[in-house]
C-alpha cells in the first residue's frame, strides 16, 4: 500500500491574541480534535493534544516560551497522545489510566477498537468509511509500529478546582456522560467554555462503553443554564450561546 508522507502534520489558526486552535489534517474528520493552546502571563495552557502521531512540543515551540499546563478535556484516543511530551498533565481522576497507559497501539481502526465499536459509530451518525485513523503519515513515521506514549500525571483535576495563567484563570467543571472524567474549562471573565466532547457542534456520542445517558443529559442542563459567549470544542468549530442550547434542547428532547 502506497502511503502518502508529509512534511507538515499540524494546521493553525488563531482565534485571538491569546487563543490558537491547532489540528491534524491527515487525521480522518471523526478522530481530528481541537488542540487549543491559549497564552497566560505566567502558563500557558494546552487543551487536548491530538493523537500523537507527530510532535505537539516541536510543533507549538514557536508560540510557547513559558511553562505549560497540558490539561486533556478527557481521555479518548483522539485527545491524548502528546500529553507525554508536556512536564505538567492535568486530568481528571476517572481518566486518568488511559493516559498513563494509552491503549491505542494500532491506526488501523477495526484493530484498535473491534468491530462493535466501529459499527456503533456508524450508529450515531459518523460515516465510517476509512479503516486507518490517518490518510498520511509524518515522514519518519511507521504505520506498523505507532503506538501512543504514555504520559505522567502530575494533577488530578476536578470539580471547581481553578487552573491559574497568571492573568486568567479557568474553572473546572465535571461534565460527565460522554466519558466518566469528562471536563470542561470554564474562564467566567469571559464566558469562554473549552468543553472536550462534552459537546460540540456534532453527532454527540453517549453510546461508547463507559457513556452514561442520564450523566449526559445532567450535563446538558447544566450547559443550558452557563452564561457562555462562546464554546471551544473538543471537535468542529467554535459557537455561542444560542447554538449551544440548541444543541443541548436537541440532545434533552432525544434522551429525557
Ligand atoms: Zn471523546
Amino acid at each position: 500500500m502506497t502511503f502518502p508522507l508529509v512534511d507538515t502534520w499540524f494546521e493553525r489558526r488563531k482565534i485571538d491574541d491569546d487563543i490558537t486552535v491547532l489540528w491534524e489534517p491527515h487525521v480522518i474528520e471523526l478522530m481530528r480534535c481541537n488542540i487549543w493552546h491559549v497564552r497566560g502571563l505566567n502558563r500557558d495552557l494546552i487543551v487536548d493534544t491530538g493523537m500523537g502521531v507527530a510532535s505537539l512540543a516541536t510543533e507549538l515551540a514557536d508560540i510557547v516560551d513559558k511553562p505549560v499546563l497540558a490539561v486533556a478535556t478527557h481521555g479518548h484516543d483522539d485527545h491524548i497522545g502528546s500529553h507525554h511530551e508536556f512536564d505538567s498533565v492535568l486530568v481528571h481522576p476517572a481518566e486518568a489510566a488511559q493516559l498513563e497507559n494509552p491503549p491505542l497501539t494500532s491506526l488501523d481502526m477495526v484493530q484498535a477498537w473491534g468491530i462493535e465499536e466501529v459499527e456503533g459509530l456508524a450508529r450515531a451518525g459518523y460515516e465510517v468509511t476509512d479503516s486507518l485513523f490517518v490518510r498520511a503519515l509524518p515522514i519518519g513515521v511507521e504505520l506498523e509500529t505507532f503506538a501512543q506514549k504514555p504520559a505522567r500525571v502530575t494533577r488530578l483535576i476536578d470539580e471547581g478546582h481553578i487552573i491559574d495563567l497568571g492573568d486568567r484563570q479557568f474553572e473546572v467543571l465535571h461534565l460527565p456522560g460522554h466519558s466518566p472524567g469528562s471536563i470542561g474549562l470554564w474562564e467566567a471573565a469571559t464566558g469562554t467554555l473549552f468543553s472536550g466532547d462534552a459537546v460540540y457542534d456534532g453527532p454527540l456520542l453517549d453510546e461508547l462503553h463507559h457513556s452514561n445517558v442520564a450523566d449526559y443529559c445532567t450535563t446538558m442542563q447544566r450547559l443550558l443554564e452557563l452564561p457562555v459567549n462562546v464554546v471551544h470544542g473538543g471537535h468542529d468549530p467554535s459557537f455561542g450561546r444560542e447554538r449551544l442550547q440548541q444543541i443541548a434542547r436537541a440532545y434533552l428532547d432525544r434522551r429525557l
